[in-house]
């Protein structure tokens, strides 16, 4: 396996009123690979972290305290956590519920995600229970953690479009973005969990929130590239005020009960594009190109990031 180095990175080209660093929140060793049916061992998992460590990833959520019958992939969370919980980056963990925490806490964690759906279908599929019983279970989770000193990030599914619901109204998602950060979630990340969002809607629906009193800097998003616009609603995110967004190497992943969703947008190509712009986010673009050609063998599968097949061969 080679790589072209002639065009290995794009030509730099700011533009006024982005801004000069973004964070990028790396989730391919959960969000990524709990949608794969390749499970990887604990040692491939560790060292995908610590590759990515080593690449420069800033935040990287490295697993995930849910019921290992639903989620086999994040069954060694615990054990995973162990051996990278003390790599420079943060390492946060997804838990859903108390008995989520508790054992995330009990591994030692002191950042985790919490995370609802605006839409009464996708919660019902993906965590179980009605909005009306999910709302409490992670607003007694958060205040927990607020006592434990544990940090803690929403994220929010189904943001701008469900797959049974079809349309999704943005004030339900102000009225649970609102409700979140009143429980005391400083940081929300946006999930456009099936990839139909668009950009405009992305502004409409950044322009809403923020109209309703929540800081832009508060905001992330959690892009798919299912039909191809991730990319697109990045640079309308960017241009709104959006310095947070996440991402996975190779564009692994998707989601498990979402049928038309295929993987996140891809780190390779989040990364080029925000190089191109003249945007640091501290990701060495060679290490993560390794990375995540080492990460598509090891599930067996192709990249699907458009950068890491054109930069790999
Ligand atoms: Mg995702």
């Amino acid at each position: 396996m080679t790589t072209t180095r002639e065009l290995g990175l794009p030509s730099i080209s700011p533009q006024q009123g982005l801004p000069d660093e973004v964070e990028i929140w790396e989730v391919a060793p959960r969000d990524g690979l709990q949608a794969e049916k390749t499970l990887l061992n604990v040692d491939t998992k560790v060292e995908l972290i610590e590759r990515l460590a080593r690449a420069g990833a800033p935040v990287i959520e490295v697993g995930s305290f849910v019921r290992a019958d639903r989620v086999p992939q994040m069954a060694d969370s615990a054990e995973v956590f162990q051996r990278v919980k003390d790599l420079s980056p943060r390492t946060p963990v997804l838990v859903p519920n108390m008995r989520g925490y508790e054992l995330a806490l009990a591994a030692g964690a002191t950042d985790i995600a919490v995370f609802l759906s605006v839409t009464e279908s996708f919660s019902e599929a993906n965590l179980g229970a009605p909005r009306e019983r999910m709302e409490p279970i992670v607003e007694a989770v958060v205040e927990r953690a607020a006592i434990d000193g544990v940090r803690v990030r929403g994220y929010l599914s189904m943001v701008f479009g469900d797959p049974w619901e079809g349309h999704v109204d943005t004030a339900e998602v102000v009225r649970l973005a609102t409700a979140m950060r009143s429980w005391g979630i400083a940081d929300l990340s946006l999930g456009d969990t099936i990839g139909v969002a668009t950009p405009g809607q992305v502004k409409q629906t950044l322009r809403a929130l923020v109209g309703a009193g929540i800081p832009i800097s508060s905001l992330a998003l959690h892009m798919h590239d299912t039909y191809g616009m991730a990319l697109a609603n990045v640079y309308a995110g960017l241009e709104e005020g959006v310095r947070i967004f996440d991402a996975a190497a190779a564009g692994v992943g998707g989601c498990p009960f979402a049928n038309s969703a295929t993987g996140n947008l891809a780190t390779d190509d989040l990364v080029w594009m925000l190089t191109g712009l003249g945007i640091q986010t501290g990701i060495d673009p060679d290490a993560l190109t390794e990375t995540s050609a080492w990460l598509s063998q090891a599930l067996g599968k192709p990249t699907t990031s458009r950068v890491a097949r054109s930069l790999t061969r």
